[in-house]
């Protein structure tokens, strides 16, 4: 038996065969082939097992999102057969007699070049959907697995480290639980493994080694224990660990329906933070009051190209009718530092934390913002849409957002399109800009929402994805929570409400403290709800209030 000791990022126990992560091959052999026809029947096999997963891709996102969200997988695959495409790369393994990998690589480079060099914007675009096609044939010639997990049971996922893009595309039925060489408990993937309700740990370094593949191996997310090989006792120990956490579900369960009301009767709305539309089925399986956020950029990260205008309108529209008229907040796209994007071709940063990212890229290219809030505006037909904008730092940049929803709304009135005039504009505050203006921010906007992850990495100058830093980032810290009263206290002076989205809102520790601030709403990961209702329902405000406030502006507070 051998036990590793790494940092719990997500609770519950898991158990399974573990298996490693595998990306794509980055270097493609070239070679000359004897024997041509092989080859190329290697190539035919290769593409049609790829328009063969273009069509699964495609079903599957025709279930989730309708047709249009289909399209794009519809359209690789009619690139993938390509007859042009096709007699090229023939060419160059018949005649040439170039082995497949490079044959491919050859072809989608000349035909890469051809598409950019084209007058029109649309032609342009499709440079980078030869790339795709090609890179998923290369993948399959390479043996190289797309997607990452090529297991006929679930399993176990280990990486030395798995960024947002990849853990968007996992195939999430064949994932029991996560472990990471490195990461942090703040990172995105993190935040996704919670949102999705899967066990995981992180930051266990090189003590998990290949040899241990296949092997079984036990999760434990609380304690942050990986054991491969468990001893019978150690597993009948963690057998009813399992079985433990779902007589508590059982008991949390009795809360579904109930209130979110302290004993002296202060209301909070406890709402779900989520990352695509098929999250929902959680928040509602967990009785969350409605979402408090929608990384909307995860749709971006589940995309080889950008998304169009009906792909994202039919992704929201899903949203908005199945929470079945209970608020939504979806959040503009917030891409850059750790989550990016190949095909937005942003240049490299020192700093990407400080960098071009979130509201900033989107002000700075407007047709990449028109083109999402036209989708959000459409789809606030079908329920109650508020749209929100992360990482503000000053008053001009909302009233520059706020003019292009003005645009959009024009032109939709235009087009005939319908939309609700009823859509609540509103703000994240997560840099401490935000929050020392919050009284001036307030009077632009119909709600804030806390980042406490960004609020805390920027306020402390600590890199959230950074696991080594440990106990400086420290969410408790009084600078960060004394920002969140002051936020509280301007949003409320203004008449507006304030809600936190950011990891610390499940923070059972400060349940307190967000009720003695006014906080209005919690918006957390689906699992999260039931044990936040139950710490509410068992909180007087009233008795507790005096002495929270007093602790948070005390000159004793531990500094
Ligand atoms: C935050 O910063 O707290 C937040 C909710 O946004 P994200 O974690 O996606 O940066
Ligand atoms: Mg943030």
């Amino acid at each position: 038996m051998i036990l590793i000791q790494g940092k719990g990022a997500s609770t519950g126990v898991a158990i399974g065969p573990l298996y490693f992560y595998q990306r794509a091959k980055a270097t493609i052999d070239r070679y000359e082939v004897a024997d041509t026809d092989a080859e190329w029947q290697r190539f035919k096999d290769a593409q049609q097992k790829a328009i063969d997963q273009l069509g699964e891709l495609a079903e599957k996102a025709r279930a989730e999102a309708g047709d249009e969200a289909a399209l794009l997988f519809e359209t690789h695959q009619m690139m993938a057969e390509d007859l042009d495409f096709e007699e090229t790369i023939q060419g160059l393994i018949t005649e040439n007699k170039l082995n497949a990998e490079a044959a491919v690589t050859d072809t989608a480079a000349q035909f890469a070049e051809m598409f950019a060099a084209m007058d029109d914007s649309y032609m342009q675009a499709r440079a980078a959907d030869v790339k795709d096609v090609s890179g998923r044939i290369l993948a399959i010639l390479t043996g190289a697995v797309q997607g990452g997990i090529d297991s006929p049971v679930p399993v176990i996922l280990a990486a030395d480290d798995l960024a947002p893009s990849e853990t968007v595309q996992l195939d999430k039925s064949k994932i029991l639980g996560f472990v990471t060489e490195g990461g942090s408990g703040s990172s995105h993937t993190a935040i996704l493994a919670r949102t999705m309700g899967i066990p995981a740990i992180i930051g266990v370094g090189d003590q998990l080694k290949k040899e241990y593949v296949g092997r079984e191996v036990i999760v434990d997310g609380a304690t942050g224990v990986v054991t491969v090989d468990a001893d019978a006792d150690i597993k009948v120990r963690m057998l009813k660990k399992q079985e433990e956490i779902k007589k508590r579900q059982e008991l949390l369960n009795q809360l579904k329906g109930k209130e979110n009301v302290t004993k002296d009767g202060q209301k909070v709305r406890v709402f779900c933070n989520i990352g695509n539309p098929e999250d929902v089925s959680k928040v509602l399986e967990n009785d969350g009051g409605g979402i408090g956020l929608f990384r909307s950029e995860f749709l971006y990260l589940g995309c080889d190209d950008y998304p169009t205008e009906d792909y994202q309108f039919e992704a929201y529209k899903k949203v908005l009718s199945d929470m079945g008229g209970k608020e939504v907040v979806i959040r503009t796209l917030d891409i850059g530092a750790d989550k990016q994007i190949e095909y937005f071709n942003l240049p490299k940063e020192e700093n990407p934390a400080l960098g071009n990212r979130a509201l900033r890229i989107c002000l700075n290219r407007p047709e990449i913002f028109k083109t999402q809030l036209r989708a959000l505006y459409r789809a606030s037909a079908y329920g109650k849409l508020c749209i929100m904008f992360p990482m503000v730092t000053s008053v001009w940049e909302v009233r520059e957002a706020k003019k292009v929803c003005e645009q959009v709304k024009k032109e939709l009135t235009k087009e005939g399109l319908p939309f609700a005039d009823d859509v609540q504009v509103g703000i994240m505050i997560e840099t401490p800009a935000a929050a020392v203006i919050s009284d001036r921010l307030a009077r632009e906007v119909d709600f804030f929402s806390c980042g406490t992850n960004d609020l805390t990495q920027y306020t402390l100058a600590c890199d959230r994805q950074n696991n080594d830093l440990g106990r400086f980032f420290d969410p408790h810290h009084p600078a960060v929570l004394r920002l969140l009263k002051m936020v509280a206290d301007n949003a409320h002076k203004n008449g507006i409400w304030v809600g936190i989205c950011g990891e610390l809102g499940a923070d059972l520790a400060l349940t307190e403290t967000f009720l003695s601030i006014g906080i209005d709403e919690l918006s957390v990961s689906p699992r999260s709800v039931l044990p936040l209702r139950q710490k509410i329902r068992e909180t007087t405000v009233s008795v507790v209030r005096e002495k929270v406030l007093r602790d948070l502006m005390s000159d004793e507070t531990s500094l």
